[in-house]
């Protein structure tokens, strides 16, 4: 009839134990996404598109490498340098691109909406999930 009160979890071995459950799921999570990035083959490729359209894509290399890009009457510079990647220079009124600046990994990516123009960054030929277009 009356209401009990919740039975009280005393804090105490099971939250030590949850919360060091939690600690090892996240280092393991963490290692094998490690080992998977240093594993994978294939190269670093930087796709570029415009208005949605793939116009270019290009092998991040080691050395330094200079691009330029104009679309909708902006134009984008950008710079690779030791296998990374950033807008170094956009005449573009947000200066997004420029702001996000340097990426180096597979997923990652640059935008600029004024220009329309996405660089993004994929691992060609070691993932199954990259669909690669051998032009
Ligand atoms: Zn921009």
């Amino acid at each position: 009839m009356s209401t009990r009160p919740f039975p009280k979890l005393r804090p105490g071995i099971w939250d030590a134990l949850v919360a060091a459950v939690v600690i090892v799921l996240a280092v393991v999570c963490a290692g094998a996404f490690w080992v998977r990035g240093t594993l994978a083959e294939g190269e670093l490729t930087a796709v570029v598109s415009m208005d949605g359209q793939e116009r270019e894509r290009f092998a991040l290399s080691d050395g330094e490498m200079e691009r330029t890009y104009t679309n909708h009457g902006y134009t984008l510079h950008l710079l690779v340098q030791s296998g990374e990647l950033r807008v170094a220079e956009a005449d573009c009124p947000t200066q997004d691109c420029v702001h996000t600046g340097t990426i180096g990994q597979a997923g990652q990516s640059i935008v600029c909406l004024p220009a329309r123009i996405v660089v993004q960054l994929v691992r060609t030929g070691g993932s199954s999930d990259v669909d690669v277009v051998i032009g």
